[in-house]
């Protein structure tokens, strides 16, 4: 098995599970007890808390847990909603944690503007500066986009969304633990992650925000995680999220090496197919590529890796007889040639260049 659709998820890595393990066999206290066992699940979540931050370049206190990137998302986005009638805008390559969210908000009469994308993936800054000339509420900008790997200028939409008096919410999703963050040179003011796409457990996400404690709970309990996220912490789950932080810190650098796979995977292709690799031009993850095949059927071609034993991520889906290219690749204007064989190939650091080449090798031959 060849695994390329690590930005779907990633395998827990070995040294995660081994740090969860002992918070549930044998410090399995619950966090806020006063005895021992209760002592020792408290400093694993600190622990955690210390070194998500650390990844993120924040603060421990600016941390909280939640259950995944979608509940991090939700919570600012209904606390910014809570405040009365709102003014969103977001960019058209946003994640449907964050677009569903938003529109059934608008149905319920807050307002939204959805700011395109270019033909290389990246944010129309232009189109921005224009939705935000009359004020918002938030900006939701994500770092990096799912599908084509493509980093967004965020420090540009940072200066836009301070003048306009809007905060910056920047799903980091994607990005953590495969690009250096630092949420003070972003200028967010809230920054979701989520541990299962850097090799931490499915289950498990966090929340940075500059001021946590203004931010409004989904729902009501017994106050843990500074009053956001009542609900006793998952320690074993938030433990693995600490250690999948800090091991990704330590091996940024090694992402370098993805991308010169990734390279190679791209120049391979090219060379048996006609491909166009969308975002190229831009700035992306390295582990990232996008590649829309001409005349290819993206559901047939996931098919056919299946079977021959590697995992890839379609970009578009045919149902019913109907074919459709995502809707980011129709925010880029892909032409329908290439959109509707678009696969994603997605790497992680456990990826082996004999990988890639036996990948070249069964492409050429499907
Ligand atoms: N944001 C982005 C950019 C994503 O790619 C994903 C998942 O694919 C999410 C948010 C949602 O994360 P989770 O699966 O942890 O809810």
């Amino acid at each position: 098995m060849i695994y390329l659709d690590n930005n779907a998820t990633t395998r827990v890595a070995d040294e995660v599970l081994e740090a969860m393990k002992p918070y549930y066999t044998t410090w399995y206290g619950n966090p806020h007890s006063a005895h021992a066992l209760g002592r020792a699940a408290h400093e694993g979540i600190e622990k955690g808390r210390a070194e998500v931050a650390e990844l993120l370049g924040g603060k421990a206190h600016e941390v909280v847990f939640t259950s995944c990137g979608t509940e991090s998302n939700a919570i600012v986005i209904r606390h910014i909603a809570r405040k009365g009638r709102a003014r969103f805008v977001a960019t058209a390559g946003e994640h449907p944690s964050i677009l569903n969210l938003l529109r059934e908000l608008e149905g319920e009469g807050h307002e939204l503007t959805v700011v395109g994308i270019d033909g290389d993936g990246k944010i129309d800054l232009g189109a921005m500066e224009t939705a935000l000339a009359g004020g918002a509420d938030l900006v939701c900008a994500m770092l990096a986009q799912n599908e084509t790997g493509v980093i967004h200028d965020i420090p540009a939409v940072a200066r836009l969304a301070q003048k306009s008096g809007a905060r910056l919410l920047v799903d980091a999703v994607q990005a953590s633990g495969k690009i250096e963050i630092d949420v003070s040179a972003l200028g967010a003011d809230y920054v979701s992650i989520s541990g299962h796409k850097f090799h931490a457990p499915k289950g498990v996400g966090a929340l940075w925000a500059r001021e946590i404690a203004e931010l409004t709970p989904l729902w009501r309990g017994g106050g843990q995680e500074q009053g956001l996220r009542s609900g006793t912490e998952s320690v074993p789950l938030i433990v693995g999220l600490g250690k999948a932080a800090s091991l990704a810190k330590r091996r940024l650098p090694s992402m370098d090496c993805v991308g010169e796979l990734r390279d190679r995977l791209e120049a391979g292709i090219a060379a048996v197919s006609d491909v166009r690799v969308h975002g190229a031009a831009s700035p992306r993850l390295p582990n990232t590529a996008s590649i829309g095949f001409r005349g290819g059927d993206a559901t047939a071609l996931v098919g056919r890796l299946d079977e021959a034993g590697v995992c890839v991520s379609a970009g578009a889906a045919c149902h019913s007889g109907a074919r459709s290219a995502s809707a980011v690749l129709r925010a880029m204007n892909v032409p329908d040639d290439y959109a509707f064989g678009t696969v994603r190939f997605s790497l992680s650091r456990e990826t082996t260049p004999a990988e890639i080449e036996e990948t070249i090798g069964i492409l050429a031959r499907t």
